[in-house]
């Protein structure tokens, strides 16, 4: 079928049109902003996409050159441009902020001009393609920002693939590490291994990542070098869109510097700085630990506590840098007898703690204790000097009959100890549970004593002391008593005796001195004198200034009243320094104090020393008084003993008067002073009027003082 020409023309004529169209389409589709310019900078044709962004129609922009939209110089700028691409008659590709001036869009572009040339070689203008870049060029310098921080953090970075394989460190990495670049891409993050860490530790490490996305935590790590450190290390894991892991980004910081701090602030809070052995806090510890494996294995352990004897001494001539180094070496003596895992630890002073695990009875422990004794006792050379000490040691088991707690075996220990030094030191003693059983429970620590004394938990208790014939009150003996706060009253044999070797004895002899002069002062206030003897333990009556801190005592109570005060000291103690002593009582007499020998009759009762001293009453104790009823023979003792008293001119005192029997058995003997509970049990000074009043008008009493007088 032949085709007419003009259906051909018309043919032809919608091919083009439609072809027009076409190409207007995808000109105004493009995303892509397209201009055309005429070679002197007149507006040709734009797309919509530059329609849009310009802010104008192109019908308003055709016709027109930048002169008419935007500031002379840049338009100089533009047209310049446009001069270049034509000169050159090739293609130029510029990047640049474009900024419109409706909207106020400021967009960063990829401008690509090129120069259009038609069929003849004539330039017929200009044609502009800007692509928009902003978001690329933003994405850009994020990236560079974040590959700044990865070079330049302190922190090593590490960034592995979802399989764990290293994909990139950076420089602080090399720097912790050691390992390069080379070493470490490629490799398991594994290779840094101290080995120091569990299974169980990357089980759990793994586990937080994968349920949390990260994990936080110290860690140990080895450098390429070998050297382990440690390190706090974060690792997160990056995720999809899908929350499937991608990469994994862990950041560590060296903290190995804080750590050597930390163990060494953790040394100096566990082991006592002089000797280098653990301190009373990882004592605490580790005697916790002993015991607990004691459980497990069906073995004892041996608790020691070790006492030096003599090394105060060694303190008062030699000085304390020599005292502190007789520690340092017995420390080291001592622990060198010890096997691993037994502890000694120094408790302060001169008190040292051991424990000795797997036991098994006492005698399993005896080479041990026996060399344990033999260190201490070993003489130690310093410098020109040979020092000797000694030490005395209490030692106690566990498990028990009963259950028993840590501070208790210590205070086991230390009772045990303490009967060692009763014993004459320098040797051991075993504590023995049965016959703890009445004092368990009373017993108390130094330290605890300590407290009381500060906390001012003891009280003077006084016990009247009369003439059973005249029924005349001529004194009071003040007691000391300690009002436990959980144990009630503690009579003193059972705080005494432990510190009885101890310099707190003297600040508790004090305070009870101290104590009884208020006293006398206050009755003085109220118009009353009653005369007090104070008890004086054998370290306070042997301090070299005695006499000086009594004056002291004395003269800050202006109102005594001379031999309103009475010293009581014990037989033993005014021997062990017979010279010392008698010098003593002869000051003591100037300022108007007296002494009494107590609990005469249980020491060595030498009457040659007792004629030497000084003391115009002896009190006799209570064990004659208790006996004298059960037979003759204590009787004629005691008869002998207050004639001999009589003949050296000293007045007596009985005590321990339980009953008007008592009374009535020392009146016949000639004996009448007496105390004891048959007249008054020691009581609060409260009660003290009552119990007279009552006491003068005692029926019983006043029979018995109407004994005659037997001829003495
Ligand atoms: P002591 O000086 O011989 O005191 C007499 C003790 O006999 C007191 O015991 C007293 O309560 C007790 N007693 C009183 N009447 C009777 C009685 O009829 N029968 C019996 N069986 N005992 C009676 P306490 O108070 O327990 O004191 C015991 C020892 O403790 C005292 O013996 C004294 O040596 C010492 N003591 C007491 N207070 C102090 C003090 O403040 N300092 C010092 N260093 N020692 C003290
Ligand atoms: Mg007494
Ligand atoms: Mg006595």
């Amino acid at each position: 079928m032949a085709i007419s020409s003009e259906e051909m023309q018309h043919l032809h004529q919608r091919r083009t049109s439609s072809y027009e169209v076409r190409l207007r389409t995808l000109f105004d589709t493009i995303q892509d902003l397209i201009w055309l310019k005429s070679p002197d900078g007149v507006y040709m044709a734009c797309n919509q996409t530059f329609e849009r962004l310009f802010g104008a129609t192109e019908a308003a922009i055709v016709g027109k050159t930048d002169y008419d939209f935007v500031d002379r110089e840049l338009a100089d700028f533009f047209r310049e441009q446009d001069r270049l691409v034509s000169a050159t008659g090739g293609p130029r590709v510029n990047e640049e902020w474009m900024t419109f001036v409706d909207g106020g869009n400021r967009i960063f572009v990829e401008i690509i001009k090129t120069p259009m040339i038609d069929a003849s070689g004539e330039l017929i203008g200009v044609l502009s393609v800007a692509r928009d870049i902003t978001e690329r060029k933003r994405a850009e310098a994020q990236l560079q920002l974040a590959a700044g921080v990865f070079d330049h953090a302190r922190e090593g970075i590490i960034i592995t693939d979802a399989q764990g394989t290293i994909v990139d460190i950076n420089e602080a990495f090399t720097r912790i590490t050691g390992y390069s670049r080379e070493d470490a891409v490629g490799q398991n993050p594994r290779l840094r291994r101290s080995g120091r860490q569990t299974k169980a530790f990357y089980e759990a490490m793994w586990n937080a990542l994968t349920v949390q996305g990260h994990w936080s935590g110290e860690i140990w790590n080895r450098r390429k070098n070998g050297e382990v450190y440690a390190e706090l290390l974060t690792i997160s894991s990056v995720r999809d869109a899908q929350g499937k892991t991608q990469q994994y980004v862990a950041l560590f910081s060296d903290i190995s510097a804080i750590k050597k701090h930390q163990i060494q602030l953790e040394h100096i809070a566990h082991f006592d700085a002089l000797t280098n052995l653990p301190n009373r806090l990882l004592l605490a510890d580790r005697l916790q630990q002993a015991m607990a494996q004691a459980h497990r294995r069906g073995q004892q352990v041996a608790v020691a506590y070790l006492d030096l004897d003599g090394f105060k001494n060694v303190n008062d001539h030699h000085g304390h840098d020599v005292g502190d180094q007789l520690l340092i070496n017995l420390a080291t003596a001592m622990k060198e007898t010890l096997r691993e895992g037994d502890t000694l630890a120094r408790l302060g002073g001169d008190e040292f703690v051991a424990v000795l695990i797997d036991r098994d009875g006492i005698e399993s422990c005896l080479p041990m204790l026996t060399r344990l004794l033999d260190a201490a006792a070993a003489p130690v050379l310093l410098g020109e000097v040979v020092l000797h000490c000694s030490a005395s040691l209490g030692v106690t088991f566990y498990p028990q009959a009963n259950d028993i707690e840590a501070d208790q075996l210590l205070r086991q220990a230390d009772q045990a100890m303490y009967q060692a030094k009763l014993a004459g030191k320098n040797r051991y003693a075993v504590f023995d549970a049965e016959s703890d059983h009445s004092v368990r429970g009373h017993y108390a620590s130094l330290e605890r004593i300590r407290q009381a004394l500060a906390a001012d938990e003891f009280v003077l208790y006084y016990q009247p002391k009369v003439n059973m014939r005249t029924r005349e009150f001529i004194g009071v003996e003040a007691l000391i008593r300690w009002a436990h706060p959980q144990q009630g009253l503690l009579a003193p044999a059972h705080f005494l005796p432990l510190i009885e070797n101890h310099k707190l004895s003297i600040d508790v002899g004090e305070w009870v001195i101290r104590q009884a002069l208020q006293q006398l002062a206050d009755w003085q206030r109220v118009g009353t004198l009653i005369p007090v003897s104070v008890n004086i333990g054998a370290m306070q009556l042997q301090q070299a200034d005695f006499f000086e801190r009594l004056q002291a005592a004395l003269k800050r109570f202006s109102t005594f009243q001379p031999y309103s005060l009475q010293l009581e000291i014990l037989e033993t103690s005014a021997l062990e320094d017979l010279e010392q002593v008698t010098h003593f009582i002869k000051q003591c007499g100037e300022l108007g104090v007296g002494f009494a020998l107590d609990d005469f009759g249980t020491g060595y009762s030498s009457l040659t020393y007792l004629k030497q001293l000084p003391i115009s009453t002896v009190k006799i104790d209570q064990s004659f008084v208790r006996d004298m009823l059960l037979d003759r023979d204590n009787r004629s003792i005691l008869d002998g003993i207050l004639w001999i008293m009589r003949q050296l001119n000293r007045s007596v005192v009985a005590e321990g008067v339980e009953t008007l029997e008592h009374g009535r058995a020392l009146m016949d003997l000639g004996c009448e002073t007496a105390q004891g509970c048959g007249i008054a049990c020691p009581m609060p000074v409260d009660e003290l009027p009552a119990w007279l009043r009552r006491w003068q008008v005692d029926a019983d009493w006043i029979e018995v003082s109407l004994v005659p007088r037997t001829a003495v």
